[in-house]
């Protein structure tokens, strides 16, 4: 779920983007990191308060940008303070670490990371927005991204070299391997990284954290929900842990459902969205049930 004051300020920013998120190509460069950080800047204290408290686990790092907290042995959830949640995912194997994501921005990321784990670390990202691909993906010389995603200009602040991740790709940690799944629909590159022996998975903003924002259109966000649905029960896959956690908004089977069926009857006609008044990112309808809420754009019924 993403707070109302967050989405309001997001689309601030983003509007002076054209209202072209998923784009954002027309807009000057440089115009538009001024704008964002000004707009971080702006909105920080806001979203200082209470972000971490909710989030169970045993505190490991903490620094004024981010603080990460025990998900089980190997394995660490980040909470940015800047954008609604925004987490961070550290995914420890025998041989080396996966950071999934590096959250909008986090000071001297790599270091907070090697306090948690001396293996080395290896950065995989779900999609190319800013409260996922921010200035701490230059900590890191390899980043892992779907094609699609690496063509953003969201990421084109990056210096290192950028390596494509494949759809069913394995990659291997050392006695822990994470599945690559290719689940577009916020995103045309959105990515899910599933654990199958932990019996879990990170989705970014794939499902929505509770607030889908539907960049694409239904009919590949219900191919999204229907393979990762079928992906999980092949795997035992419990839940997923979102891009915004905040402790109690895992993407469970059921929720993957609700958004399934909602999207399917948008897509029939038999459910019809309400108007979005702000239009945000160029969002203008927005539908809701069961607590699944997604906004779409005008050309996402198809
Ligand atoms: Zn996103």
């Amino acid at each position: 779920m993403l707070p109302r004051t967050f989405s309001d300020q997001l689309w601030l920013v983003m509007n002076a983007c054209r209202g072209n998120v998923a784009g954002c190509r027309t807009w000057p460069h440089r115009n538009r990191w001024g704008l964002f950080y000004l707009w971080l800047l702006l909105s920080a204290p806001a979203w200082a308060q209470g972000l971490e408290l909710r989030i169970e686990g045993k505190e490991v790092a903490r620094t004024e940008d981010v603080v990460f907290h025990q998900i089980d042995e190997h394995t660490w959830v980040g909470t940015g303070r800047v954008m609604a949640n925004e987490s961070l995912y550290l995914v420890e194997g025998s041989r080396r670490a996966a950071l999934i994501d590096a959250g909008t921005k986090i000071n001297d990321l790599d270091k907070v990371v090697a306090s948690i784990t001396s293996k080395p670390v290896l950065l995989l990202v779900t999609h190319a927005h800013p409260d996922h691909t921010g200035s701490a993906i230059n900590d890191f010389p390899e980043m892992w991204i779907h094609p699609a995603e690496a063509q953003s200009q969201f990421v084109s602040h990056y210096k290192g070299t950028i390596r494509y991740l494949e759809d069913g790709q394995e990659i291997d940690l050392g006695d822990r391997t994470l599945l690559v799944v290719f689940t577009p629909g916020h995103t045309p590159g959105s990515t899910t990284f599933v654990d199958p022996s932990a019996g879990y998975g990170f989705s970014g903003d794939s499902f929505g954290s509770g607030n889908l924002l539907l960049f694409g259109d239904f009919s590949t966000l219900i191919a999204s929900c229907e393979k990762m649905l079928r992906l999980m029960e092949r795997h035992g896959i419990r839940f997923l842990y979102p891009g915004h956690f905040n402790g109690k908004n895992l993407e469970t089977k059921e929720r993957i459902q609700d958004i399934l069926a909602l999207s399917r009857d948008v897509l029939s006609g038999k459910v019809k969205g309400e108007m979005n008044p702000t239009a945000r990112f160029g969002l203008s309808w927005v539908v809701s049930r069961k607590g699944v809420r997604i906004h779409y754009h005008d050309g996402a019924v198809r």
